[in-house]
């Protein structure tokens, strides 16, 4: 149920009483709690209010972070988008979205869902200067958490060698949402010392070959691909590497039974345009086939094997956390999602962190493998 006291705010911000019920009783709005304050979280976009958006009261209203259309041509893509004006381009680092922000003297993170994160909540002390938030309280930091030692992703990108770090991407208004300028942006990360994804410069459509090879070198180092944004911050696009299309359908193949099939058909369908639009050919090609096949069967297979072997499928990750309460307060938040997730381990580390080992179980794969080892028609 939503309280009276956020119905009314939601009132205040132009949204109908009809269309607050509805959204409730779809639970498009749900309104949660993290350590004694309440906030709604929009499950569903409402007006202006995005998927994702949090609100805490009527001067702190953070905006859900915007979906980021993707070109799979980048010549084309580039033309059609940014035509012949220039664009900053920047590394789309690997790891899961956070938006940073100060409610009331305390800084939240928030993940893309717009639940209170507590794991990056407690961590993010560690990564930003908080300075900015007293400076800027009225503004959101966006970035991304990767490495790996993350409590969402099974890999990071190549540079992060242990633990997890902060990238910053965006700055946002609280509100409004609207993102400054990139300049701004990366002035004020600068003047506050706050680590940011690569920027590798202004392109524009002239210079496609040096995209194109950037894109190259990206792919070699396993690096996820680049994002591209117009100074203004009104057209962004993003584009993967081949390594990244055919590094993600290796991780989802292990757990094949617990993803969509649009998640491999995706990935599959911007390789196709990748080796398309570079008119790769013969041992390449081969190179890429191969790589491909091997990527979407091998930890399938294994998958079986293992579940044959009496064994569950599940993943396990290792993350640092300050206070032993937070992993719990993980657990918990883990099953709010609907994910099966349990600790494993607890460790003290020298440095006086704690390092917490969870094990994700994906019974309904097991299951599924099971049952069509043992020969159940389907
Ligand atoms: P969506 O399609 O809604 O954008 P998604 O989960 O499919 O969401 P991705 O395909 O991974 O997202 O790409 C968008 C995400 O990339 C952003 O939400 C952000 O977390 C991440 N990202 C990493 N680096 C950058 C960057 N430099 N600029 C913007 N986003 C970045």
């Amino acid at each position: 149920m939503v309280s009276s006291h956020f119905k009314n705010l939601l009132l205040e911000l132009g949204i109908s009483r009809e269309r607050i019920e509805i959204l409730e009783s779809k639970g498009g709005i749900v309104e949660d709690e993290f350590e004694g304050i309440r906030y709604l979280r929009f499950k569903d976009s409402a007006g202006s209010l995005r998927r994702g958006t949090v609100v805490f009261d009527s001067h702190n209203i953070i905006l859900g972070f915007p979906h980021i259309k993707r070109v799979v041509h980048l010549e084309n893509g580039i033309k059609r988008v940014f035509k012949r004006k220039p664009f900053y381009v920047e590394e789309k680092v690997d790891g899961y979205n956070v938006r940073v922000a100060q409610i009331n003297g305390r800084v939240f993170a928030f993940t893309r869902g717009g639940f209170v994160c507590p794991f990056t909540t407690e961590r993010i002390e560690d990564f930003v200067n908080m300075e900015f938030f007293k400076d800027y309280p009225n503004l959101v930091l966006c970035g991304e958490m990767a490495g790996p030692e993350s409590p969402y992703l099974v890999e990071g990108p190549p540079y992060v060698k242990e633990d997890i770090e902060f990238f910053l991407f965006d700055i946002q208004e609280k509100k409004t949402g609207q993102s400054l300028p990139v300049e701004e942006r990366l002035k004020i990360a600068e003047e506050y010392g706050i680590p940011s994804v690569e920027v590798f410069g202004l392109y524009d459509i002239s210079k496609i070959n040096d995209l194109r090879e950037l894109i190259e070198r990206l792919s070699k180092e396993k690096r996820e691909g680049i994002v591209m944004k117009s100074p203004d911050m009104k057209k962004i696009v993003k584009y993967v590497t081949p390594y990244a299309n055919i590094n993600d359908i290796k991780i989802g193949s292990k757990i094949f039974f617990d993803l969509p099939h649009g998640y491999f058909m995706q990935r599959i369908k911007r390789l196709a345009f990748y080796l398309a639009e570079k008119r790769i050919r013969d041992e390449e090609f081969e190179k890429y086939a191969s790589a491909l096949g091997r990527a979407l069967l091998q930890p399938f297979v294994e998958s079986i094997w293992d579940v044959v072997a009496g064994e569950e499928i599940a993943e396990v990750f290792t993350v640092r956390v300050k206070h032993v309460e937070t992993a719990y307060k993980m657990v918990s938040h883990f099953e709010r999602l609907g994910l099966k997730i349990h600790i494993e381990d607890i460790e003290e580390t020298p440095q006086g962190y704690w390092r917490i080992t969870f094990k994700r179980v994906y019974p309904d794969a097991t299951r599924e493998i099971k049952e069509l080892w043992n020969g159940h028609p389907f």
